[in-house]
C-alpha cells in the first residue's frame, strides 16, 4: 500500500527518468572541476537564472550558508525575515559558522519585509554596530508570492545603502510559474540566488546558488571549507539537469492541487484555509476541533503523513495528484466524525 504524504515537497521521489540518466551519467572528480555532468548542470543553470557562473550544492541550506558567507565578512550582518528559512530553520548556521550576525525582521501579512523596517535597521558604519551588508528575501515564502514591483523596491533601497541581495529561491521556480514569468525576470533583482533541485523540481539530492564568476569563485572556496566538495557527484547533478528542463513547467499541477485542496478542507467546518495565502503549492489550514496530533496519527494509520502543526501545513508536489487530496479529504472527515 503506497503512502500519500503531504508533509513537504521533500519528499518527492526522482522519475524513471532522472535514474536512467544518473545510472549513465559521465563523471569526473568534481573538486577538480573534472565532472561533465555537473559542470553541464551548472551551466545551465547559469544561463537559465541569467548570472554569469553557477554551483552545485549538497543543499539548499549549505548554498545559502555559503552564499551569505561569500557576500559577508566576520562581523558583518544580513538583514532577513524572522520566520526565514536563512535564519530560522538553518540552525544559525552564518552566526556559528561565518561569524555574521543575522539581523532578522517581522514580516508583513503579505511575507514581504517592509520597507520601512528594512531602512530602520540598516546600521550607519561606526564601530558600535556590525556592518551592514547584505538583504536576504525568500521567494515563495511559505507558499506566498513575492510581488514583483516589492523586489524591485527592496533591492533599489537595499542598493542605495550599500546592500547586497540575496534571493533564497528554494521554491522561486513555484513563483515564477505561478505568475507566468520567465525566471530571470525574478532573479534579475539579485546579487546571487540559490535553488532547490530537490524540492517540487523531484531531483533526489541538490541545490544550485548563482551569481557573477568572482562571487561564485568564493562561494566554490567556501563550499570546500564547509565539506560540500564533492566527487563524481555528476550522478546528482543528471537528475538536476532533468529537474530542470522537465520538472519546471508541471509545478502549475501542483498549484492546481493546492487550490482545490484549500477548496474541499474549507468545505470542511472544523478547518479553515486562508485562500489569499494559497497561492502556490502549501495550504496552512487551522483545525478548531480534536488535535492535529490526533489527527496525523489517525491518517497515518490510514497511510497518509500530514504534519502536526496548528495550522497544518500541507504541500503538493509531484508524487501526490488530484485523488490523493480527495482521498485525504475522506479521511479527515471521517476522523472529525469519530472525534
Ligand atoms: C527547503 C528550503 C531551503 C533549503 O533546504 P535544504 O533542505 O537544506 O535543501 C532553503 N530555503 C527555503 C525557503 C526552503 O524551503
Amino acid at each position: 500500500m503506497s503512502v500519500i504524504d503531504f508533509r513537504s515537497d521533500t519528499v518527492t521521489t526522482p522519475t524513471t527518468k532522472m535514474r536512467t540518466a544518473m545510472a549513465e551519467a559521465i563523471v569526473g572528480d568534481d573538486v577538480y572541476g573534472d565532472d561533465p555532468t555537473i559542470n553541464q548542470l551548472q551551466q545551465l543553470a547559469a544561463d537559465l537564472l541569467g548570472f554569469e557562473a553557477a554551483l552545485f550544492v549538497p543543499s539548499g541550506t549549505q548554498g545559502n550558508l555559503i552564499a551569505i558567507m561569500a557576500h559577508c565578512q566576520r562581523g558583518d550582518e544580513y538583514i532577513v525575515g524572522q520566520n526565514a528559512h536563512t535564519y530560522k530553520f538553518e540552525g544559525g548556521g552564518a552566526a556559528i559558522l561565518g561569524s555574521i550576525q543575522p539581523q532578522p525582521i517581522m514580516e508583513g501579512e503579505n511575507g514581504t519585509l517592509p520597507l520601512d523596517s528594512i531602512k530602520s535597521v540598516i546600521k550607519p558604519l561606526d564601530p558600535h554596530f556590525a556592518r551592514t551588508r547584505l538583504l536576504c528575501l525568500e521567494n515563495t515564502h511559505s507558499g506566498r508570492v513575492l510581488p514583483q514591483n516589492y523586489i524591485e523596491a527592496a533591492t533599489t533601497l537595499a542598493r542605495k545603502h550599500g546592500l547586497s541581495c540575496h534571493l533564497d529561491g528554494a521554491r522561486v521556480f513555484n513563483a515564477a510559474v505561478k505568475q507566468d514569468l520567465n525566471i530571470k525576470e525574478i532573479t534579475q533583482y539579485f546579487d546571487s540566488v540559490s535553488i532547490c533541485l530537490s524540492k517540487g523540481l523531484a531531483a533526489p539530492v541538490g541545490s544550485i546558488i548563482a551569481g557573477s564568476t568572482d562571487f561564485i569563485n568564493t562561494a566554490r572556496r567556501w563550499r570546500k571549507v564547509v565539506g560540500g566538495g564533492m566527487r563524481q557527484a555528476g550522478i546528482l547533478a543528471a537528475a538536476g539537469i532533468i529537474a530542470l528542463t522537465e520538472q519546471v513547467d508541471r509545478l502549475t499541477e501542483d498549484h492546481d492541487n493546492a487550490k482545490h485542496l484549500a477548496d474541499e478542507l474549507n468545505k470542511i467546518e472544523a478547518l479553515s484555509a486562508d485562500m489569499t495565502q494559497v497561492q502556490t503549492n502549501m495550504v496552512f489550514a487551522h483545525l478548531h476541533q480534536g488535535s492535529s496530533i490526533e489527527l496525523s496519527a489517525y491518517l497515518k494509520q490510514h497511510n497518509i503523513l500530514i504534519s502536526q502543526s496548528n495550522p497544518i501545513r500541507f504541500v503538493t508536489h509531484k508524487d501526490v495528484d488530484a485523488n490523493s487530496v480527495n482521498i485525504l479529504i475522506k479521511h479527515i472527515k471521517s476522523y472529525l466524525l469519530s472525534s
